[in-house]
């Protein structure tokens, strides 16, 4: 039994696509539609196919299981390089894969998306940064929910450096679209981020909070200011 995706507009030519905890986002365009993210599987075309007819560029944020989960439906899916491999590995997923660099611009339905990488949650995780219409589209890395960073392919180091590159971009930006947790957050949640995990790297740790039973054994919540992260410390 998978869950339903339920489409919202956000503004002109740009809709979130909920499902459960994750969402997704579409760009209409007037040659072609872009997806960001696929959520964890289920009826997501005939969604989309609901809003728009063009064809689909479907664009990870990164390689984790609940944003590729119905990338299978579409034929043109894009990823950073650096997460293809965790992919496979992850999810024994073999996608046709075509790759997305840092700086490219992707221009859709009026807004252009320009690619940031951000690895720390997963090598290849990247942000997507809207200058005319001042947002940031963070994938699991800046929210309010609580941060995965256990477990194979996360790295906290990389994580803070992020962090560091996307406070140093935050004149650029006035609301966040994370994948989960609220749908916007605010763009001091980055420095909030990098605080937190700054401080976890120099073993100044918060105290830590139990982690929700479905967690592994050993996983805690370490969180302050309202920002929070899974970690096996
Ligand atoms: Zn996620």
């Amino acid at each position: 039994m998978t869950m339903r995706y339920e489409a919202r507009p956000i503004a002109e030519n740009f809709y979130e696509i909920a499902q459960g905890g994750v969402r997704c986002f579409l760009f209409v365009g007037d040659d072609f539609a872009l997806l960001i993210d696929s959520g964890f599987g289920g009826e997501l075309r005939p969604v989309i196919e609901a809003i728009t007819q063009k064809p689909v560029k479907l664009l990870h944020t990164h390689c984790d299981r609940d944003h590729i989960g119905a990338s299978d439906q579409f034929e043109d899916l894009y990823m950073h390089p650096a997460d293809f491999a965790c992919c496979v590995k992850k999810n024994n997923l073999h996608l046709p894969l075509q790759a997305v660099w840092e700086g490219d611009c992707i221009e859709v339905g009026g807004y252009c998306l320009e690619i940031i990488l951000i690895p720390g949650h997963t090598p290849g995780s990247i942000a997507l940064l809207d200058r005319r219409h001042r947002f940031l589209i963070s994938g699991d890395s800046v929210q309010n929910g609580t941060v995965y960073m256990f477990g194979e392919g996360r790295d906290l180091c990389a994580f803070e450096a992020s962090m560091a590159k996307l406070r140093d971009l935050q004149e650029a930006f006035d609301v966040v679209y994370p994948s989960h947790g609220d749908l916007t957050v605010a763009p001091d949640t980055v420095g909030r981020l990098l605080t937190l995990a700054s401080e976890i790297n120099r073993g100044i740790l918060p105290d830590p909070q139990p982690a929700p039973d479905h967690m592994p054994e050993g996983v805690k919540v370490y969180g302050k200011n309202g920002v929070q992260l899974y970690l096996h410390i």
